[in-house]
């Protein structure tokens, strides 16, 4: 596998924050390219082969306004077991339900966008159904859970220009940690 050549931006870049845009069909074919390159990226950096020849960070989920294009689209690789994976591509993704139960990543939510350790509780719901279209400007309903609802959460929040770190509290980063339950 190539590594593709994209840029992840850093936090500190303003672009991050904007809210992006509704995608309109067809894709372009560098949309195409761009979506395929986040995917094969995010898979190299979960094979221990590729993350160590290439310094890479492990990560399961970009979106696309992380190499500064600022539309709604996400992409989330799962690895499902040893170096076999399922991706995700969710254009113009939103939320139409979601259970009551609220969860959160125990060790804390990383992110390729931010270089440093952040801990903290961020709470999420526990499952998620989300309507979005496919490639071909298909929609879709997909409902997930667990990590993957967290991942999916992480990523809708990217599309409007927030962080995970915006739903800590510095001051207090585990409050009401008894109220959710850890993963
Ligand atoms: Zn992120």
């Amino acid at each position: 596998m190539k590594l593709p050549n994209i840029t992840i931006l850093d936090e500190t870049d303003k672009r991050l924050r904007k809210i992006s845009d509704e995608v309109k069909f067809p894709l372009s074919k560098e949309d195409k390219k761009n979506i395929q390159d986040m995917i094969t990226y995010l898979t190299m950096s979960q094979i221990p082969e590729y993350e160590e020849k290439y310094h890479l960070r492990a990560g399961m989920g970009l979106a696309y306004v992380q190499i500064g294009i600022p539309k709604r689209i996400f992409v989330i690789v799962e690895e499902l077991e040893d170096e076999t994976f399922r991706d995700y591509i969710l254009i113009n993704p939103k939320i139409i339900s979601h259970s009551e139960e609220m969860i959160y990543v125990g060790e804390g939510e990383g992110c390729l966008s931010i270089n440093r350790e952040v801990e903290g509780i961020v709470p999420r719901y526990a499952r998620v159904t989300m309507e979005a279209q496919d490639m071909e400007g298909n929609t879709f309903k997909i409902r997930v859970r667990e990590d993957i609802a967290i991942a999916f959460q992480h990523e809708l929040d990217h599309l409007n220009g927030i962080l995970f770190i915006d739903h800590i509290d510095p001051k207090n980063p585990f409050k009401d940690a008894n109220k959710y339950r850890e993963i």
